[in-house]
């Protein structure tokens, strides 16, 4: 098999809390430059399987690679270094700290590369403009769709290989997720390696190229975004309830 193709690779997947299994034997890619979902409803294993990918899972079993990389029993600050970054449910930006301040807390690890910092906050800024008119207001004190801008800067802040959103559209006023959908779909063209939880299904559809459906901690269902006829999105939507 060759991992490095891929951007992520997952193979038997499991785990969970107190030694209880709440995942179970996940199997999936994401190669790079691709933007693949994960759809289920509420308790499905989607967030445990991001806190696996960082590292944050105690008890794992399996394998799982990011762009050729062993990170299977890899500790989460390392992980961080570079191999991955979240976008949190909630957000959970610094309280009291300003815009740029959270930018610049997300490029901790590169602090001292001043060119690349400058160059990733300029990225970001030309993603979220309204971010750099922003940048000395306090982050928690924005909207609900700034903020989520914010969370989703300073994960990009760490220029990680692969990029994982948990949720990122939730509790958004309708306007805030038309905002967050084309934000997410110009990542995609520029050719990043996203895994984006969700239980929006037309978001998903919409930003990625694949999706895979979980549920009771199982993929259930996998299939491309452009070929999902009605019947494809009946069942996911049988799915999530
Ligand atoms: P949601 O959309 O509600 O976030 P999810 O698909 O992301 O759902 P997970 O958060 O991965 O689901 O949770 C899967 C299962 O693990 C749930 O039954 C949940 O109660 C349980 N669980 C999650 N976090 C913990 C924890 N810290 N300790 C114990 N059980 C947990």
């Amino acid at each position: 098999m060759n991992d490095t193709n891929d951007a992520l690779v997952i193979e038997g997947l499991a785990g969970g809390y107190d030694r209880f299994d709440v995942i179970h034997d996940i199997s999936f890619r994401v190669a790079r430059g691709e933007a693949v979902a994960i759809l289920g409803p509420n308790g499905a294993g989607k967030t445990t399987v991001l806190r696996a990918i960082m590292g944050l899972l105690k008890h794992r079993r399996g394998r799982i690679a990011i762009e050729g990389t062993d990170v299977t029993r890899m500790s989460p600050h390392r992980v961080a270094r570079g191999l991955a970054a979240m976008v949190p449910e909630g957000r959970r930006l610094f309280e009291g700290q300003s815009v740029e301040d959270n930018l610049r807390l997300g490029g901790i690890r590169l602090r001292r590369d001043r060119d690349r910092t400058s160059r990733l906050l300029q990225d970001v800024f030309d993603l979220f403009p309204v971010l750099k008119r922003y940048r000395d207001r306090d982050a928690t004190a924005l909207s609900g769709g700034e903020q989520q801008m914010v969370a989703i800067g300073r994960m990009m802040m760490s220029d990680p290989a692969l990029m994982l959103l948990d949720e990122p559209s939730l509790g958004l006023a309708p306007l805030a997720v038309a905002d967050l959908t084309a934000a997410l779909r110009r990542l995609r063209e520029q050719y990043r390696s996203i895994l984006l939880v969700e239980q929006r299904v037309d978001l998903a559809l919409e930003v990625c190229d694949r999706i895979y459906v979980v549920y009771g901690g199982r993929i259930v269902d996998e299939g491309r975004a452009d070929e999902m006829g009605a019947e494809g999105r009946a069942l996911i939507d049988a799915y999530l309830g």
